[in-house]
């Protein structure tokens, strides 16, 4: 990586890149079938998913990166000098240079993709230690990157495990200048520590708990949709799922009936079938760990709360109601198809607040109401990156990305995506041509 840069990538032109990303784009429209067999053998998750979600977003990072860096702003700033030439200031942007990418297995291609698309816009060289559960995405964007022109060198992948393996030994690696990182929060907190070691930037998109505050005026069916959206695509093994529900009493009975009748025509089954909504979870340790969650849960079981019997590591659509605010099950991550739901008092503004904000987390939040002036005052209030009204993670790729407490460090997507693969450097020129007396000197009277 470090050659690559000091080699023809660091003197390309930006339109040079701008070309060359989007010719990522096009090779991985081109190979699309490729990338979504490896996704779904990967994770297990729906084909149908990954095809409208996955893997075109993955390309897409690319074309977006490449439009968002054709148009970075600068700024630049007069000063008056005592001699009465002035001079100018301007700002300049430059790649950080090496940049380690760590990545979950999630949405491997897509979270990843969405690191890499910037970084290389910003003219920097990566290397990428993709989950160890989903390889094969991160090869293959290799043989893309090969087949356009990247030059050998700019995109390098290491396969391997997290800690003393592949994931640690990068993010210690003195030769790395900047980490950005998507996964679990204790892990971004131990590579931090890592990245003190050299005073090296990082960014960091972690875990969420994420809120869905649902008023009695709102459209309950459009909120119960919205229910199943956010939290039970890829069977809830999302970071920005809506996967705490708080709900006016009055609503509450409603709203619940429609969210189960909706999980109920849920198809759960083989991932390489069309109809399929709800595949397996990633792993039998994943598995485990949701079932462990739904065993010791209180409150009300609705629907679900078991494994599906047979072949996969499936899990039923669950919903526990009256769920205590100090359980685990209420404040802990579970990324699995679980939604844990507790009502406020009819009318009790500042209690739906209080509990959406009481938690660890601060990615996303939704809110449901027919007041829109009562969702504008939440939305301000609510401690989260993204604050959805009516509508529940839905994420354009042009936006913004990131979260609040232990949900992370930086924002990405958008211009903002850039911010963590670009040295910002400030140029003084006090006049064109040979060397002038200081003005310095002046002002001491030299
Ligand atoms: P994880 O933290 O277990 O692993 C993520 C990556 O870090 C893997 O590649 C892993 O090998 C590596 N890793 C683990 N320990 C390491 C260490 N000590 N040093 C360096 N690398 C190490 O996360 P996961 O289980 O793969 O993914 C699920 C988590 O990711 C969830 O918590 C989810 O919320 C989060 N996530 C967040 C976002 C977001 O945008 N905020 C998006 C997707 C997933």
């Amino acid at each position: 990586a470090r050659a690559a840069l000091e080699g023809p990538w660091g003197q390309i032109t930006v339109a040079e890149r701008v070309d060359l990303l989007y010719g990522v784009a096009n090779e991985i429209n081109r190979r699309f079938e490729d990338f979504l067999s490896a996704e779904v053998a990967d994770t297990g998750k729906p084909r149908s998913l990954a095809r409208h979600l996955d893997i075109p977003r993955g390309a897409a990072n690319f074309k977006i990166f490449a439009d968002v860096v054709k148009n970075v702003p600068t700024e630049f700033f007069e000063m008056a000098t005592p001699d009465g030439r002035g001079a100018l200031n301007y700002a300049i942007r430059r790649p950080v240079g090496v940049v380690a990418v760590v990545c979950p297995w999630n949405l491997p291609l897509l979270l990843m993709t969405w690191k890499v698309g910037p970084a290389l816009a910003c003219g920097n060289a990566v290397v990428v230690k993709p989950s160890e559960e989903t390889p094969q995405t991160a090869t293959l964007l290799g043989e893309v990157m090969n087949a356009v022109g990247i030059p050998r060198g700019v995109y390098n992948v290491v396969h391997g495990f997290g800690p003393g393996s592949a994931g640690e030994f990068l993010t210690t690696h003195p030769g790395v200048n900047a980490i950005t990182f998507t996964g679990e929060t204790r892990t971004g907190a131990a590579i931090m520590r890592a990245a003190a070691d050299g005073a090296r930037p990082v960014s960091l998109e972690m875990g969420g708990k994420n809120p869905a505050i649902v008023f009695a005026d709102a459209d309950l069916d459009a909120a119960a949709a919205g229910m199943i959206f956010g939290n039970f695509r890829n069977a809830g093994q999302a970071c920005g799922a809506t996967s705490r529900l708080i709900v006016e009493e009055r609503a509450a009975k409603p709203l619940l009936e429609r969210i189960v009748a909706l999980l109920q025509r849920m198809r759960i089954g083989d991932p390489l079938s069309q109809d399929t909504d709800l595949g397996p979870l990633i792993s039998a340790g994943q598995r485990a760990a949701v079932l462990g969650f739904l065993r010791e849960a209180e409150g009300q079981l609705l629907c679900g709360g078991e494994a599906v019997p047979g072949d996969g590591y499936y899990v039923q659509p669950t919903v526990v109601a009256g769920v205590d605010p100090q359980s685990r099950l209420w404040r802990d991550e579970v990324f699995g198809p679980v939604l844990a739901a507790r009502s406020f008092p009819d009318g009790d503004e500042a209690e739906a607040l209080r509990l959406a904000n009481d938690s660890p987390f601060g990615l996303t939040a939704s809110v449901y109401t027919g007041d829109s002036a009562r969702g504008l005052r939440l939305s301000r209030r609510l401690q989260a990156g993204t604050v959805w009204l009516g509508d529940a993670y839905t994420q354009p790729v042009e936006g913004i990305w990131g979260g609040y407490k232990h949900s992370g460090i930086g924002r990405e997507l958008g211009p903002h995506g850039l911010l963590d693969f670009l040295e910002v450097k400030q140029i003084y020129s006090d006049g064109i041509g040979g060397a002038r007396k200081p003005h310095y000197a002046q002002v001491l009277g030299a």
